[in-house]
């Protein structure tokens, strides 16, 4: 071997070395977030992390909101845990979302832990702290946002690791904005403003999910499909879009159940 051979050998060899100290690190990272979270509670089927104090009382009634939710959905069960992590500096909801980006509300690891990962947040408000300080969040209490990952959580026990692979988008999020709101969202008016082109209506946009909602509630209020059918057919977005469109103004009614049986 020349020894520009042995020099280039040796150079793979180093990058090799940092690129599985770097995986290491980083699997590390994701299995064992306690570390760099100081405080815990454990109450019901929660254990809760955060890196500032935790006030007991509050955030039980919090958890307590978040299973009134999300018990009304059929994925859901006694036997499930949850784990959440609040960043209350939110660094840490951009690290461990893997998006470098602490402008969400939260992200859910549906491949390896099923860790829930929440921004900046006040149990004893039941409030998240939006990353536009001006943001409507009348509809969306902490409460909300916990049952809403914790959804994406069930949704990938009940049909697969990284649902986001196999599923349409809409879906899992309509999905979990269904539940999260736990019945609490008129169809009729969003059905309005989606038809008048209102920009709360654009996800992309507005950063909502009402548009996957009125899609996902059609199918389960309207067309009386279950969660399991709603899944095995998941349909196209432009196909649920083109469904919702196509129902008159004022439709959609008030009821909003989370679904029935999962199969
Ligand atoms: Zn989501």
């Amino acid at each position: 071997m020349t020894s520009k051979l042995r020099a280039a050998a040796r150079c793979a060899g180093r990058v090799a070395l940092a690129a599985a100290l770097a995986v290491g690190l980083i699997l590390a990272a994701a299995f064992n977030p306690q570390a760099i979270f100081a405080h815990h509670l454990r109450y019901g089927a929660y254990d809760v992390w955060s890196d500032r104090p935790i006030p007991a009382a509050a955030a039980r009634a919090v958890l307590d909101d978040a299973t009134r939710r999300m018990a009304r959905s059929p994925l859901w069960s006694a036997d499930q845990r949850f784990r959440v992590f609040i960043c209350n500096d939110n660094w840490r909801l951009a690290l461990y979302s893997y998006r470098f980006s602490g402008r969400m509300g939260g992200a859910t690891d549906t491949l390896l832990t099923r860790n829930v990962f929440l921004r900046e947040s006040d149990f004893a408000t039941n409030r998240l702290i939006p990353p536009s300080r001006g943001r409507d969040m009348t509809d969306r209490p902490l409460s909300y946002y916990l049952a809403h990952e914790f959804t994406h959580v069930m949704e990938s026990r009940a049909f697969g690791l990284v649902p986001a692979a196999r599923y349409p988008h809409w879906l899992l999020e309509g999905y979990a904005d269904y539940v999260g709101k736990a019945g609490r969202f008129d169809y009729a008016a969003n059905l309005a403003l989606l038809k008048a082109g209102a920009p709360e209506l654009d996800w992309k946009t507005s950063g909502l999910y009402r548009v996957f909602h009125l899609e996902t509630a059609y199918y389960l209020d309207r067309q009386g499909w279950t969660v399991g059918q709603l899944f095995a057919r998941r349909p196209s977005e432009r196909e649920a879009l083109a469904a919702v469109l196509a129902l008159p103004s004022g439709e959609g009614g008030e009821r909003s159940e989370t679904g029935g049986a999962v199969r």
